[in-house]
């Protein structure tokens, strides 16, 4: 399996859409299970992981996504998973799932956050039982937004802001972030559901709104096996759940002050992302070449769980709308430089 995965979702065609269009004929056209084109935009072939298509459940997204990116965690890899796309195209609806109030355990439109969680503590169990518990799991929580290259602790009730640190023996870290210890996909989801809150009703959230910032679920799973020699050996794996800020070309124009500063940082931090995944493609095809983590932050936090032993998937999110044929193309450019 590829290191870098990129699945492509389109989403049901909405009702404002439609009555803009006056058609529902989609921009996307399939050419094959896993290439499609924009005609109307006239641009290339894109070929992807897999494309799901309008029917696609979040059950498929789950088993193409999900289940192997937790798989890859439970043997001690890093896993990462980010949706990507113009605001509306369904990175919401992907991650966490379909309505605004939280989903509960059977909803079948729950998203992959929930799924992911479930899943985990499945196979936890099941590890630690196989192992007549000479393998134990200890799962640590945090979740952060970064809104204009700065850093709120979603799980403190104030949202404060935090510096990231490096350091020889931690890697990249956030300095003070709140950990929380999470035994069950229960405790895991509330820990979500505590913190999207906050991202919304905080005194600090007031001028942010969550299409213009990245959110990112943040998991260290630390295997501990006992071996024969009576010493412990401890491995840790991180998963990370990345809901990206929209991808709509930012307008610089007419536009001032902080509206500018966030336009600008939105399309840094995208640009910034999209050549690391480059870099790291190129350097998985045998090409040596520098990598830039340290062009934004969200590149930096993510820097020691992408690339090497790392597994990465995209979820390239798009409307299937002509009136967003435009965007459309350019997520399908940017996913695209993923392969
Ligand atoms: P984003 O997070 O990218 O801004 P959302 O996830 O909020 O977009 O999706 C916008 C709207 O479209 C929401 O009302 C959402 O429930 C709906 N939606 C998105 N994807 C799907 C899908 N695959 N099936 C049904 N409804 C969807
Ligand atoms: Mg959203």
């Amino acid at each position: 399996m590829d290191n870098i995965q990129v699945f492509m979702r389109i989403r049901p065609l909405s009702e404002d859409e439609y009555k803009r269009d006056r058609s529902t004929e989609s921009a996307v056209r399939m050419l094959a299970d896993n290439v499609v084109s924009i005609p109307s935009q006239r641009s290339e072939n894109f070929t992807f992981d897999f494309v799901g298509d309008e029917a696609c459940t979040q059950e498929e997204v789950f088993d193409a996504v999900g289940r192997r990116a937790v798989e890859r965690c439970i043997q001690g890899y890093n896993g990462t998973i980010f949706a990507y796309g113009q605001t509306g195209s369904g990175k919401t609806f992907t991650m966490q799932g379909a309505r605004d109030e939280f989903t509960g355990p059977d909803d079948e439109l729950r998203g992959l956050i929930p799924r992911c969680f479930e899943h985990l503590f499945t196979r936890i169990a099941e590890e630690e039982a196989r192992t007549n518990g000479r393998l134990k799991y200890l799962c640590r929580a945090s979740y952060i937004e970064i809104y204009n290259e700065t850093i709120y602790d979603l799980l403190d009730p104030l949202t404060r802001t935090c510096a990231m640190r490096e350091d020889i023996k931690r890697g990249v870290f956030i300095d003070g972030v709140t950990e929380e210890t999470v035994q069950d996909p229960n405790e895991a989801y509330d820990v979500f559901v505590r913190g999207t809150t906050n991202r919304h009703v905080s005194a600090t959230s007031m001028n942010r709104e969550s299409s213009r910032s990245h959110s990112v679920l943040m998991l260290v799973i630390q295997s501990l096996t006992q071996m024969d020699t009576g010493l412990t050996e401890i491995r840790e794996a991180r998963f990370n759940l990345v809901d990206l800020a929209g991808s709509e070309r930012q307008k610089l124009a007419n536009t001032s002050g902080m509206r500018l500063k966030e336009a600008a940082n939105i399309n840094k931090s995208l640009s910034t992302l999209g050549n690391v995944i480059n870099s790291l493609v190129d350097i998985g095809n045998g090409k040596s070449r520098h990598v830039n983590y340290r062009d934004s932050k969200l590149t930096f936090l993510l820097r020691d769980s992408l690339g090497g032993n790392s597994v990465t998937f995209i979820i390239a999110n798009v409307s299937p709308a002509m009136c967003n044929d435009a965007e459309t193309a350019s997520t399908l450019r940017f996913a695209q430089r993923a392969k």
